[in-house]
């Protein structure tokens, strides 16, 4: 194959990033937008020795695993990667990805895996799931003020004021902001000439309580007007925090690293289960309420907890997880390298009154070797939630040291949780259960929880 060769393949496979994988003669294409089991033509747009990429020119024959696309600019954007692909396969591709991952790269085997794993959890609505959208701001050639998504892989804006997998209140939100923008001839971040005002605009809401929390990302002081911005704002209903973040970086970093009150609060509070949250601007907070809650309740029926355990929580966030933890164990330590979370962490144990946590700001691998020898704090149970990078070896190290009986591995890629899940392995942990959730349907992306205790 060579490039803009023209040629017909069947798609056998999904790639890592949703695409479609198919076959010529031994030599594989991958193709964006196609999915599994469809007949398509497709044009060679990067050809190596043993693989190439297609452009998906025409579907020959649809696969009976292929559903239209409900967002017009599915394709565009970078957001969706399998909106096409039944939800049902979804999951079933999710699942396999992790169990593959786990057989690859953790070594387990495949027919053990397969005898323990748990149904993977798929979504009931697996649209307008997200409770956090980030739009970037821009204009379009006629000097309009957009909102939207980067186009896979660029930063040039598609201009999609109501994600589908955001809430209804982001459009309405969007129209206002971008409103004001063009009446009072607002500037908008040009990112190349590092010029203009208004760079993004992050939304959170309350699935359970209903509160909105607006953050206006910026390149300097005040935006000309802004009383005028807030009073159209809180119209929207609502709406109980509005704020003002300033980042005069260059680069991919959205956030600016201290946030100014517009009005009302500089937090909103959520519910998870029975327990509520305050959550900032600045903070990780899950962006799937629902299903969320579903993870957690796996992870403490994981953690197998009956009040007098020392639980560890490590990458705690805003103490989502522990404070869940804390309502079955005897004490529960976080560790969390954000401060401004860790901050949320504790505010959230004192309005929740729950007294048997503590938490620690800085980098797990170095507060929980530190904790282990300094305080001799010990750890029945360890609960991990790392970023897609994956535990550092000294936290995964001292998590042995420390001799925990149980550890509950919350992962967002697979492929590092098998990595992580190896080395665990080799020093006398054995997987127990595993499970995969779907926090993010239509996207490749799948969390997992693991249950891995000490082989005794
Ligand atoms: N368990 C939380 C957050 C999980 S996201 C929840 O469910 O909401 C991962 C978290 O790890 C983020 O809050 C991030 O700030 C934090 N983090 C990243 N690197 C870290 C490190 N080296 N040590 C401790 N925390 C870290």
């Amino acid at each position: 194959m060579k490039k803009n060769d023209m040629t017909e393949v069947t798609i056998e496979d999904i790639g890592v990033n949703g695409e479609g994988i198919g076959k010529v003669n031994g030599y594989t294409l991958f193709i964006k937008d196609a999915v599994i089991g469809d007949r398509v033509r497709v044009k060679v747009i990067k050809a190596k020795k043993n693989y190439g990429y297609g452009k998906l020119m025409e579907i020959v024959e649809p696969s009976e695993f292929r559903v239209p696309a409900v967002c017009p600019v599915a394709k565009q954007c970078g957001g969706c990667q399998i909106q096409e692909l039944a939800y049902d396969k979804q999951l079933e591709f999710k699942e396999q990805k992790v169990l593959g991952n786990l057989e690859r790269i953790g070594g387990l085997d495949r027919e053990f895996l397969e005898e323990i794993r748990e149904p993977i959890m798929g979504m009931e609505n697996p649209f307008r799931y997200r409770n956090k959208a980030l739009f970037p701001i821009g204009k379009d050639k006629d000097g309009h003020a957009i909102a939207g998504f980067y186009a896979g892989r660029t930063h040039s804006i598609v201009d999609n004021r109501d994600c589908l997998l955001g809430v209804r209140e982001n459009r309405l939100i969007l129209d206002c902001l971008l409103g004001f923008i063009d009446e009072f001839g607002v500037s908008v971040y040009d990112e190349e000439a590092h010029a203009g005002l208004i760079r993004h605009v992050l939304i959170r809401s309350g699935f359970h309580t209903g509160e909105i929390m607006v953050c206006l990302v910026v390149n300097g002081g005040g935006i000309p007007h802004e009383e005028v911005l807030v009073e159209r704002l809180i119209k929207v209903g609502g709406i109980e925090s509005v704020t003002v973040s300033v980042n005069r970086d260059k680069g991919n970093v959205v956030m600016g690293k201290d946030v100014r009150v517009l009005y009302g609060r500089d937090y909103i509070t959520d519910y998870i289960g029975d327990v509520k949250y305050r959550i900032s601007p600045l903070s990780f907070y899950q962006v799937n309420p629902v299903q969320t809650k579903a993870l957690y309740e796996q992870a403490l029926e994981y953690a197998g907890l009956n009040g007098d355990e020392v639980v560890w929580d490590l990458y705690c966030g805003i103490g989502t997880i522990s404070l869940f933890l804390a309502q079955k164990a005897k004490m529960v330590y976080g560790v969390e390298i954000v401060p401004e979370a860790i901050a949320d962490a504790r505010k959230n144990a004192e309005i929740n009154g729950i007294g048997n946590v503590e938490f620690f700001v800085g980098k797990a691998e170095v507060v929980l070797p530190e904790m282990f020898e300094e305080r001799q704090i010990k750890a029945d149970v360890i609960v991990v939630d790392p970023p897609r990078k994956g535990c550092d070896e000294a936290v995964l190290r001292t998590m042995v040291e420390m001799g925990a009986g149980r550890i509950v591995y919350v992962s967002c890629d697979s492929a590092t949780l098998g990595r992580d899940l190896k080395y665990l392995r080799g020093m006398g942990y054995e997987v127990e259960r595993v499970r995969a959730v779907d926090m993010f349907g239509m996207t490749v992306h799948v969390e997992t929880v693991v249950l891995m205790s000490k082989v005794k």
